[in-house]
């Protein structure tokens, strides 16, 4: 594995010795300067004494929860935009839904392949190191790997191919294009993609994601399902 291209300070919150350990040795091994927090009290202290680059967060912690931490950094404005990943065996889907929309970055389930996490951390990092984009209202050109998109002209290719979006097709595009690699859960999507919330609005995401898959033809694969949960966008699925 390659050392990363920007070093950061990562603070690991996990009880579980072995597994802080394996996580420790990944990271350290990619040039990441790591922090223990084998607790929740110490996960409080480490970002008390300095904000981190990234929080890797299990949820059961011996004292306390993981998602009310979570909560806490994303209430607090010093960590607000801390990137959080969290790494948990409970990997059912209404849990994996709680933690995106309490604000985790993304969310990896126990037991997980070393690769897929440290690539996971690595988007996070790159993620936060470029200013996030207000996707349709930014006047920047966004692209993603076959897509290209210009917001200000409302025009948009699908691998050099010209692509007609509706606004609302386009507005769902520009913010996975914007935003790319990330789940987002189905409410995620309509009030910070489509700027409206609701139940029924919800469920219209899924045909707004059929039409647009229909509509980028090979590229529509890009837009993956994430089952139970939202949708991301990838670069080759
Ligand atoms: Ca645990």
């Amino acid at each position: 594995m390659e050392r990363a291209e920007n070093p950061a300070t990562i603070v690991v919150v996990e009880d579980e010795a072995d597994m802080a350990r394996l996580l420790q040795f990944n990271l350290q091994s990619l040039g990441h300067r790591v922090h223990l927090a084998p607790t929740a009290a110490d996960a409080v202290r480490l970002v008390a004494d300095g904000v981190p680059d990234l929080v890797l967060l299990d949820l059961r912690l011996p004292d306390g929860f993981g998602m009310d931490l979570l909560r806490d950094f994303r209430a607090a404005p010093r960590t607000a935009a801390t990137p959080v990943i969290v790494v948990s065996a409970l990997g059912d889907e209404p849990t994996v839904v709680q933690a995106l929309e309490c604000g985790a970055d993304d969310v990896v389930i126990k037991p997980f392949r070393t690769r897929e996490l440290l690539a996971r951390v690595a988007t996070a990092l790159r993620r936060h190191a470029t200013p996030p984009e207000a996707a349709a209202g930014a006047a920047t050109p966004l692209a993603f790997g076959p897509l290209r998109m210009a917001p200000d002209t409302r025009e948009a290719s699908a691998a050099g191919a010209p692509v007609e979006l509706t606004r609302t097709e386009f507005d769902l595009l520009a913010f996975f294009v914007a935003n790319p690699e990330r789940v987002f859960t189905r409410r995620q999507l309509c009030e910070q993609a489509l700027g409206s919330a609701g139940a029924i609005l919800e469920r219209t995401i899924d045909a707004h994601i059929r039409t647009l898959r229909r509509k980028l033809g090979p590229a529509g694969h890009c837009l993956v399902t994430v089952w139970g949960v939202g949708y991301r966008l990838v670069d080759s699925p």
